[in-house]
């Protein structure tokens, strides 16, 4: 069992309505079915997360990507509880988030998770290392041990040289690195964030992008990372769960919600997205046999460009250039499949039909 198999956030049929008649509109819902308009109509509520599902690993990074107001930002509040849900529940580390005292409810926000978002807000008459700190003062560490976690935060953004600087010195993506530092100076074993890049411009948003990258993976924290950006999911997430409407549409990997779309809604989203690095020889190929049955037995596999399945569609394009053979694919030297030129420009295009 991988430690990504340890389920550390177990979000289960989560329903979140806004409004003063929130109750009743969910009774309604339950017992009547009734749709997000009628429930706008009958009860002036709003319906932000509609029976969503979906669970974390230890480790893993889950990224939620949806339109603007399809409920992302509600969903992930609720993880730390800002807001309760109307219907079902939420699991940190096996224990109901909603069922804890407000004291059980403090310490877990402190010890156990950290938050970044979109407009970090650090407080602007405080020095970096200040700001970095505060998450710990809270938490009652000393003096000392605070300093030396924030600067060993502060050191793993790399702002070093920064720490006596003030919010207003510093750059756009400076203040959101401040942000992802004092979301890990205490060490907490969750992360949520919500848009944290979305402001920058591009380059530096792939810069910190990076950065949270190597931490990430270096840390081992789980986190639930919150974009509209699906360039950004695929590049940062081991799953992504896409949200339509308060609804989690399709829950799957970066590659599989790039290969199957669920939906035309995620279709739109995947359109524009690279498959080169995405797409696997394993994925494209046609078994030797049923190759060999097509076209008659085949001779020459010696002299075609080799790859091993899980080499991606840019490797394997790379391999194509030079050549007219299409590309055999072998695991330990043994010829298990063939990638035809045809095969890899369906490829390119997300098509991992077996179609000549
Ligand atoms: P996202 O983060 O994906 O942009 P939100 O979670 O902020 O979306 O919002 C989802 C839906 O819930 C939107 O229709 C929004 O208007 C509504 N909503 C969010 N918060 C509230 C609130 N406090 N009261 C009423 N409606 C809300
Ligand atoms: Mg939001």
């Amino acid at each position: 069992m991988s430690h990504k198999d340890e389920v550390v956030i177990d979000c289960k049929n989560l329903w979140k309505v806004f409004g003063r008649r929130a109750d009743e509109a969910m009774k309604a819902i339950t017992e009547k079915g009734l749709g997000k308009l009628e429930v706008r109509d009958q009860y002036d509520c709003v319906v932000g997360v509609q029976d969503a599902s979906f669970t974390v690993g230890r480790g893993e990074i889950f990224c939620i990507m949806g339109l603007s107001g399809s409920g992302k930002s509600t969903l992930i509040r609720h993880v730390n509880r800002l807001i309760e849900p109307t219907s079902g529940q939420l699991f940190i580390e096996g224990m109901d988030v909603n069922a804890l005292s407000a004291k059980d409810l403090r310490e877990v926000r402190a010890e156990k998770i950290g938050m970044v978002f979109q407009n970090m807000a650090l407080m602007p008459h405080r020095t970096v290392l200040d700001n970095v700190s505060f998450s710990q003062e809270v938490r009652g560490h000393d003096r000392k041990e605070r300093h030396e976690n924030a600067m060993r935060a502060i050191d793993a953004v790399d702002l070093n040289g920064w720490d006596q600087k003030y919010p207003d010195e510093l750059s756009g993506g400076m203040q959101q690195r401040v942000g992802l530092a004092r979301a890990i100076a205490a060490d907490p074993s969750i992360l949520l964030m919500d848009e944290p890049f979305s402001a920058l411009d591009p380059l530096i948003r792939r810069q910190l992008q990076d950065k949270f990258m190597s931490l990430a993976a270096e840390m081992k924290k789980t986190t639930l990372f919150i974009t509209h950006d699906l360039d950004e999911a695929i590049r940062i997430g081991d799953r992504i769960g896409i949200m339509k409407d308060g609804v989690l549409v399709q829950v799957g990997t970066p590659e599989e919600i790039v290969t199957n779309p669920i939906d035309d809604y995620v279709a739109d989203f995947v359109a524009g997205i690279s498959k080169l690095e995405l797409i696997s020889a394993g994925k494209i190929m046609e078994p030797v046999e049923a190759y060999e049955q097509r076209l008659g037995s085949v001779e020459n596999l010696d002299e075609w460009p080799e790859a091993h399945p899980e080499h991606s569609l840019d490797d394997l394009v790379n391999l194509s250039i030079s050549t007219q053979h299409p590309i055999v694919v072998r695991i330990e030297g043994k010829p298990i499949g063939v990638v035809t030129k045809n095969a890899l420009l369906r490829g390119i295009q997300g098509d991992t039909e077996l179609t000549q």
